[in-house]
């Protein structure tokens, strides 16, 4: 219902002693209907950003735009957005009912008969038609969650905006309504931006994620790109768990030559000019293989249906991700090996990526 562009958006605080750049220089084009999430650490700018869009905060430099029009200037209430926090701000004194009408009642001119329908509606179709009259104080928070949701839902926005809603709750439960949120949207069709900070969660349900760092984004891409491709060191460190492995590596001729000793001979891969470079390896990238002795094994977490085994290369500790049939113990020694096609390269100065996984690597929308 609504196209966004955010356009070199900027956001500036100015404390006592300093400023800070919560957001630098923004530019993301989000499509009518699309499901954006934006990830990073904390503190990376990723609430500023939804704040503005919103109009709860004010926009420094730059503009945004939905559906063409500049809504810089233009009040919270009159852009036709609803936000849904991790702290689901219901009031408590009302019922569940209460809790999502009330916003309607204010600020919309629908009958109240129109109200009760979209109200029952958007409870049905949450599942919590049967507590409209519960207080929030007696519901669990997965169900507080509901109504948090439902409240937005009922006031039909041209855009969801969503700040980390299910941070307060337990993984099990978050892994549902994570599901939940994405048939949602689709039924609903309404542009969503979703933030967190949980790259697993981004990965899921995102149909383009945007990964922020500092401020500044760094890629806006499909998560398959976002894996395969990151555009610098930063994404691919922030992306996949166990995250993946790096390494200083010098490079002579065709080889790398990683701490202590360990070497890896590129038989394809022209490794060019450069001397020195950082080396990733995702952990499920490589294999352990009982020949070798490369890596000394410090743990093994067996997770049932995979096992992730730590041990030092070189004094360093490296994580492999194999199946559950590969289970070394604590101090063996044991080899490791992976595929030249697996290998990511890094410049060590701007950690821009030399190398991915891709051959063919296919244009970010946004690089730094
Ligand atoms: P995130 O949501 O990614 O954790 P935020 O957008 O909340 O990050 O914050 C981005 C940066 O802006 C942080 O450095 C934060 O401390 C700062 N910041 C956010 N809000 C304010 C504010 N009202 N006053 C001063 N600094 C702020
Ligand atoms: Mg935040």
């Amino acid at each position: 219902m609504t196209e966004i562009t955010i356009d070199g958006l900027k956001k500036t605080y100015n404390t006592e002693d300093s400023e800070i750049v919560a957001v630098d220089d923004l530019d993301i084009e989000i499509e009518d209907g699309e499901f954006i999430v934006l990830v990073g650490p904390s503190g990376c700018g990723k609430s500023t950003t939804l704040r503005c869009i919103a109009g709860l905060e004010s926009i420094t430099e730059g503009e945004v735009h939905f559906d063409g029009r500049v809504v810089n200037d233009l009040r919270s209430r009159d852009r036709n957005v609803a936000m849904v926090f991790q702290n689901y701000a219901l009031y408590p004194h009302m019922n569940v009912e209460q809790n999502m009408s009330f916003g309607l009642k204010l600020s919309s001119k629908l009958s109240s008969e129109e109200i009760s329908s979209r109200v029952t509606d958007a409870a049905t179709m949450l599942g919590i038609d049967d507590l409209l009259s519960k207080k929030p104080g007696e519901l669990s928070g997965g169900q507080q969650q509901r109504v948090a949701l439902g409240r937005a839902i009922v006031r039909e926005p041209g855009v969801f905006l969503m700040d980390e809603p299910l941070s307060n709750l337990d993984a099990k439960l978050r892994a549902g309504m994570r599901t939940e949120i994405q048939e949602l949207q689709n039924d609903l069709d309404v542009t969503t931006i979703y933030v967190t900070h949980d790259q697993t969660e981004a990965m899921a349900m995102g149909d383009r994620i945007a990964v922020l760092s500092d401020g500044i984004l760094q890629q806006i891409d499909v998560p398959e790109e976002l894996y395969r491709n990151p555009t610098n060191e930063f994404v691919a460190d922030f992306i996949g768990s166990p995250s993946i492995n790096l390494f200083d590596v010098e490079v002579q001729g065709q080889t790398l030559i990683g701490p202590n000793g360990f070497t890896y001979e590129m038989a394809t891969y022209e490794t060019g000019d450069h001397r020195r470079l950082r080396m990733g390896v995702r952990p499920e990238d490589i294999e352990i293989d009982d020949s070798g002795s490369e890596l000394a094994v410090s743990v093994v977490e067996k997770m049932g249906n995979e096992n992730f085994i730590y041990g030092q290369l070189g004094g360093k500790e490296i994580v492999a991700r194999t199946d559950a049939s590969i289970r070394p113990e604590p101090d063996d020694q044991v080899g490791i090996r992976f595929d030249e096609e697996s290998v990511y390269l890094f410049d060590t100065q701007t950690g821009a990526s030399i190398k991915t996984k891709t051959d063919e690597i296919s244009p970010s929308q946004t690089q730094i």
